[in-house]
């Protein structure tokens, strides 16, 4: 079974081949054309999904050494995520299924994230996680926590009332003027700070739900207030404000993770989203899960933020099921696990 899988749901154009569950080729366009706006300009996007996107499938396609017509189906994502970027992936996973007359086979990026645990880059290379086991979805877009029962069959626990913490590590990295995406800069600088050095408060939310809009808020009150004292607070504090912002951030969600593992009873335990790249992050929960028993599974960091890899691997699992779609089928911007 070989699947071919595209993304294009933000601003990455990816595609990428699945052959029986391991992976041949995963080729990633990213676009350079946001960073002058300080985040993703939706038109922008399209325009480039359309110029990336036949040299990324084609390079897919020769680096895993597969011709269109050796194709079982064609995965895509059709959602969640910016529809003008989604609209380019569908339908040209449309025509190419029409001409190469392959099934096609739709597919929630959000599951995408999650089921990147079981993309194997050799047969057997690595521990999966067993079902039922619980997965801590951050992204750009969400902040969640999942249980997952099955490949296709997930429920979300608890999630974020408002930001996402790829968006609070964004957003806070926009206020100390660091350019977009913040989040993988503020791991860098907070590699080399303190992070007891400042405290910012925590959100009080019910259950196993996030919320990071009220942080953004008090880093930004913190920020304005120091540098009315010292005009070069954040330059000379930057590693300890990114530290201290940074651990407050893994705080807050690895307490609900916490407690969920807790009242589940799961001790598989999981993370995926571009915000799994976190070296602060990794670092906690591999100490939590020493201290609490879990089976820890944190995918590698090719696999955490957007990429097609995962596309195809939910695309096998759904193939497995015969779980087609029809051409009629349109993206969604937004959209839950039901779908
Ligand atoms: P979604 O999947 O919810 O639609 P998305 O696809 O835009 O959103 P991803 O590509 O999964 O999100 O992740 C991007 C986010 O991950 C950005 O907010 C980015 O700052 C964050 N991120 C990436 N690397 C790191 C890092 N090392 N530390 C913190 N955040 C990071
Ligand atoms: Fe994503």
């Amino acid at each position: 079974i070989i699947i071919l899988g595209i993304e294009s749901s933000c601003d990455d154009t990816s595609a990428a081949v699945v052959k029986n569950g391991v992976i041949q080729s995963n080729e990633v366009a990213g676009q350079k054309c946001h960073e002058l706006y300080g985040g993703v300009v939706p038109e922008l996007a399209s325009r480039a999904h359309q110029q990336n996107i036949i040299p990324v499938v084609d390079l897919a396609l020769k680096n895993a050494g597969i011709t269109v017509d050796q194709l079982s189906a064609i995965a895509f994502t059709r959602g969640p995520g910016l529809l003008g970027s989604l609209l380019v992936g569908t339908s040209f996973a449309k025509g190419l299924s029409l001409s190469a007359n392959v099934p096609l086979i739709d597919v929630n990026h959000l599951q995408g994230h999650v089921l990147a645990h079981f993309i194997q880059e050799e047969v057997g290379d690595k521990k999966m996680p067993t079902f039922p086991f619980l997965c801590l979805l951050v992204s750009g877009g969400n902040s969640q926590i999942i249980r997952v029962d099955d490949y296709l069959s997930m429920e979300v626990l608890g999630q974020t009332i408002d930001d996402a913490a790829g968006e609070a590590f964004d957003k806070c990295a926009k206020v100390m003027g660091l350019p977009y995406p913040g989040g993988p800069l503020v791991d860098k600088y907070a590699a080399l700070g303190n992070p007891e050095a400042f405290k910012f408060s925590k959100p009080r939310v019910k259950e196993y739900d996030y919320s990071f809009s009220g942080l953004k808020t008090s880093f930004l009150y913190f920020l304005r207030d120091r540098v009315k004292e010292d005009p070069d607070f954040i330059e000379n504090n930057r590693n300890d404000i990114c530290a201290s912002l940074q651990k407050t951030i893994i705080d807050i969600l690895l307490d609900k993770l916490r407690k969920a593992a807790k009242d589940t009873g799961i001790n598989d335990v999981s993370i995926a989203g571009g915000v799994s790249a976190n070296k602060g992050l990794r670092a906690a929960l591999t100490n939590d899960a020493e201290r609490y028993g879990w089976n820890l599974f944190i995918p590698p960091f090719s696999f955490t933020t957007d990429n097609a890899a995962m596309i195809a691997i939910t695309g096998y699992y759904k193939f497995l099921n015969k779980d087609f779609i029809g051409h009629d089928a349109a993206p969604y911007s937004r959209v839950t696990f039901d779908k």
